[in-house]
């Protein structure tokens, strides 16, 4: 069973996924966290965004790993964890660059097919229930107001041990939401038939409840 988690930028959707999948014993998978090691690993390496054969010969050689340990993802990049890095403001800055190019996205929607097909997995990105799993069996789209988003963003910065100015903050998810819903490939959109779940003023136990009470419905249906 697939379950799409799509929405904009730190609307909640990562720790919803994962609680959920906690609760459910399904795998999650943070498609966000592939586009943002790709994205570390164009500035480790310097790779040219305009150069197609560079690019492409950079995504065949891409060393890109994922595990869980004890059920939390990690992100290994050749061969080192990079779980943490992908969260640097370097990267945020940079991913949606990366991520609207066509021959990256076409190197991920693959690699997220592989490890989420056949098996019961909470997926969560922005293109799930529109690309990569248009015939999931039950899809989400999270929102949420942008300065409740920029204030979760603050608090997960600061348990990193970064801090950044909230209205800063509004500023670059306002405006990698444009970057990412403008784009030409797969942009963020939501699709018709996903349930629209505004978390501005959930309860993060709410929220969580309510989606697993959805998902339980959809597998007694399927037995
Ligand atoms: O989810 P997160 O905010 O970590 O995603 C980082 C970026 O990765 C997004 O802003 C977007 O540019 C890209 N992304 C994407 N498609 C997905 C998931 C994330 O383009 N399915």
């Amino acid at each position: 069973m697939i379950i799409a988690i799509d929405g904009p930028a730190a609307t909640g959707k990562s720790s919803t996924a994962k609680a959920v999948a906690e609760k459910l014993g399904f795998m999650y998978l943070d498609t966000g966290a592939m586009y943002r090691a790709v994205t570390l690993a164009v500035l480790e390496k310097d790779i040219s965004l305009t150069h197609v054969y560079t690019l492409e010969s950079f995504l065949t050689s891409l060393d890109l790993n994922i595990h869980y340990i004890e059920k939390t993802l990690m992100i290994e990049l050749d061969q080192l964890d990079v779980t943490d890095r992908i969260r640097d403001p370097e990267v945020t800055a940079k991913v949606s660059e990366v991520s609207a190019l066509p021959a990256v996205r076409k190197t991920m929607v693959k690699f997220q097919r592989k490890l989420a097909s056949g098996k019961d997995c909470i997926v969560e990105g922005r293109d799930i229930g529109t690309v990569v799993f248009p015939n999931a069996d039950l899809k989400f789209y999270m929102i949420a107001d942008a300065s409740i988003r920029a204030e979760r963003r603050k608090k997960d910065l600061l348990t990193l041990g970064k801090n950044k100015d909230i209205s800063e903050l509004e500023t670059e998810i306002k405006n990698r939401d444009r970057k990412d819903s403008t784009r030409v490939h797969s942009p963020l959109s939501k699709s018709e038939d996903s349930i629209i779940i505004d978390t501005s003023h959930l309860d993060f136990y709410e929220q969580v409840n309510m989606i697993v009470e959805k998902i339980k419905t959809i597998q007694k249906g399927k037995t």
